[in-house]
């Protein structure tokens, strides 16, 4: 094993010892997802890519999704050990979501020929 992620292993024993990270939510690959933060509160950190990765908040993943709660709960309940950038780039990439040129939100763009918020 190498001696950094030795260390980060460390990091997350400490913040699960304090309480800012709950056990129960670590997967067997190491993926740290917390429904419970992501739905309770912006600012605790929800989801954690891998054992070494950035921490995100549940108010990362909304600005990322352009301030769109149902997009950032897709992202949240889809990510599954990648980044949420890379996971919304995935998305982009093969057409399942894009973004809006008239009002510059995020939409679910598969089979759809145009933006649905702008009719609303
Ligand atoms: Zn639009």
């Amino acid at each position: 094993m190498i001696k950094g992620s030795q260390s980060e292993r460390r990091i997350f024993q400490d913040a699960i010892a304090l309480g800012q990270l709950q056990k129960k939510c670590f997967s067997k690959r190491g993926i740290y997802k917390n429904s419970e933060a992501f739905y309770r509160s912006l600012s605790r950190v929800c989801f954690i890519p891998k054992i070494a990765g950035r921490r995100y908040t549940g108010e990362d993943l909304l600005e990322l999704s352009l301030g769109q709660k149902e997009i950032a709960e897709e992202m949240f309940l889809s990510i599954d050990g990648q980044d949420p950038e890379a996971w919304l780039d995935e998305l982009f990439r093969i057409g399942e979501l894009a973004i809006c040129p008239i009002c510059n939100r995020i939409y679910q763009s598969y089979m759809v020929p145009e933006c649905p918020l702008c009719r609303k």
